[in-house]
């Protein structure tokens, strides 16, 4: 599947619940996490294939890969963390971004199951940068907005040069 890059509108829109875990939407699922690698991500939302469902996969280091249909946070830690994020659709570009810690969180897997997990660390952050992408949010957006002009115009130049996303694969995570 092809990632959708910042600036279509795909990515700012609010993602519609997935009415029927059913092959087609299991099928959805693996593809994500097909995607995912071949894009060296740890996580995956649908918007970022151009589909508004609220769907996104995760698979961080040797974990198995995780699929959350319609997920919801009903838990959040009050500590929280700072760890630079990237993002497959803001190829090159890197931030520290702080969000809660620990979160409980509830989804159904790719067979239709309910399941609640608890995660903290890395998990816990990719999950969340996941979620915001459901509501068209991007990591950026948690930045103050004078940093946000600064990375974003740093992000044109370096799209305006042609510099492959590929080429700056320093820097945090991208998902
Ligand atoms: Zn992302």
């Amino acid at each position: 599947m092809e990632i959708v890059i910042y600036g279509n509108e795909v990515l700012a829109g609010e993602a519609q619940p997935v009415r029927v875990i059913d092959a087609k939407a299991a099928k959805l699922a693996a593809d994500m996490i097909e995607t995912m690698r071949a894009g060296k991500g740890i996580g995956l939302a649908a918007p970022q294939v151009g589909i508004l469902k609220r769907l996104f996969v995760v698979q961080v280091a040797d974990d198995i890969p995780r699929v959350f249909f319609n997920p919801k946070i009903v838990q959040e830690s009050e500590e929280t963390t700072k760890y630079e994020e990237g993002c497959l659709s803001l190829p090159g570009i890197y931030a520290d971004v702080v969000r809660p810690a620990a979160i409980r969180v509830h989804a159904w897997n790719e067979k239709g199951k309910p399941f609640t997990l608890d995660a903290e660390g890395l998990l816990a952050r990719v999950i969340q940068h996941e979620l915001d992408h459901l509501y068209g949010v991007m990591f950026i957006d948690h930045l103050s907005e004078l940093k946000r002009k600064r990375i974003l115009k740093a992000w044109e130049e370096k799209s305006r040069r042609g510099t492959s996303a590929s080429a700056s694969l320093g820097g945090g995570f991208r998902a």
